[in-house]
């Protein structure tokens, strides 16, 4: 155990003060056009109408619940676009780069920009505390080589600026690797160093440290490892965890002993990993109240595979089941549960993972495999018909965020180079 800390966020049962949709409304948006249009002609009354049709989005409903379900959205075209993509989806929480994840460095964010993305998490009703940005994939704080973690400081620390300017209170990033040039208590060392020295060089952004499947010389496959890291941090406010489903279940260990065992239900699966329920193990470990986030992934590898492969919630490993039950847990409420799912493209899949994880919300002590069956097809239904008919684009933010889906599988690998 870290240090407890009681959470005020935990087991509280209520929803918080988030205006939930404040979202303008296409239908009353064209009736306005409407009525103002008499005397015009009909061809500049199209024209208007066509216009509006374009610069009035449409967004999906916005359920209101204590769970926050989002997914991690492209922010190509402007950081504001971000906020926009994720009502569209229907997203209560949501993930984004701060800037370009493969890049060093990349231009200031523009004071326009900034205005933008503010003016918009206010209007479509956005608590940044159910915002979680995903840091650059570069990074690498617990590298031996000083020239090069000091690159990766920087550019570290370039993102926690970024997120201070936008008013965000969270930024999610991966530990880090030894690669294979140290032991792993120094690069956790290292690490730990890093986030105090950047916890003084910004004033109020929380490092949320997230687990990680265990490939390779990767550290923070186990709570130990994170346990280990905030233990060495200063300012206890300003560190976190974020879990990522699909890496917990990779991650697990020692379960060679049960191969045959056919395992779908994730705690069942926590069980071998961690003895007990995995979020009761975390709270034994770490402690519920540095929970700020999780990444809802389903797993294309089966447990123990030390794989970061995500898939479709319902559709991999840990099956609707596991989801069902974070999606009830009480402990996970208020947090931002942010899917890196594949989305093919479309904005569909997406809408469909996350209506789905609302209406399990309310099954209450109803887990027939029958119903989980149900709402699982209804995902794949979707993702079948988009992934067959939508090929990746060459160009342009959707390819970008293809790129993210598609490369975060193979995240890990990266890092172990950085
Ligand atoms: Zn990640
Ligand atoms: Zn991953």
């Amino acid at each position: 155990m870290v240090q407890t800390r009681k959470s005020s966020r935990v087991a509280t049962g209520s929803t918080d003060n988030v205006k939930e949709t404040q979202i303008p409304s296409k239908s009353r948006k064209r009736s306005t056009l409407d009525e103002g249009s008499t005397g015009q002609d009909k061809s500049s009354r199209t024209k208007r109408r066509k216009k509006d049709e374009l610069e009035t989005p449409s967004y999906s409903d916005r359920v209101s619940s204590p769970w926050k379900i989002g997914a991690h959205v492209s922010a190509a075209g402007g950081i504001e676009k971000a906020v926009h993509n994720a009502a569209v989806i229907g997203a209560n929480a949501f993930a984004l780069f701060v800037k370009s994840q493969r890049k060093w460095t990349s231009p200031p964010l523009s004071p326009d920009s900034i205005e933008k993305f503010k003016s918009q998490m206010n209007t479509l009703g956005y608590s940044s505390s159910h915002v979680l940005p995903h840091g650059s994939y570069l990074i690498n704080l617990g590298n031996p080589d000083e020239e090069k973690r000091e690159k990766s400081y920087q550019c570290f620390l370039d993102d926690l600026q970024r997120c201070e300017l936008l008013g965000l209170e969270l930024y999610n990033f991966h530990p880090g690797s030894t690669v294979g040039q140290a032991t792993k208590e120094e690069s956790i060392s290292l690490i730990a160093a890093s986030l105090n020295r950047a916890h003084k060089a910004t004033s109020s952004v929380v490092t949320v440290i997230e687990n990680m499947a265990g490939a390779g010389n990767i550290i923070g496959s186990l709570f130990e490892d994170l346990a280990g890291i905030i233990r060495q941090v200063e300012d206890k406010s300003r560190v976190g965890v974020c879990l990522d489903t699909c890496h917990m279940f990779a991650a697990v260990s020692g379960f060679s002993r049960v191969s045959n065992v056919q395992l779908t239900d994730f705690c069942r699966a926590m069980i071998y990993r961690l003895k007990k329920a995995g979020i009761s193990d975390f709270d034994t470990h770490i402690g519920l109240s540095y929970l700020r986030g999780l990444h809802m992934n389903d797993s294309k590898t089966p447990l123990a595979s030390k794989k970061d492969r995500h898939e479709n919630i319902g559709m991999g490993h840990l099956g609707l089941r596991a989801f069902h039950h974070i999606v009830t847990d009480p402990r996970l409420q208020n947090i931002p549960l942010v899917l890196e799912t594949p989305s093919f493209e479309t904005t569909e899949i997406w809408t469909k993972e996350i209506e789905v994880l609302n209406r399990l919300s309310d099954l209450h002590g109803q887990d027939e495999s029958a119903l989980l069956e149900g709402l699982s097809d209804e995902i794949k239904k979707v993702v079948q018909s988009k992934s067959n008919s939508k090929p990746p684009k060459k160009s342009g933010g959707g390819a970008r965020k293809k790129r993210h889906n598609a490369k975060d599988s193979e995240e890990e690998d990266e890092l172990d180079e950085a």
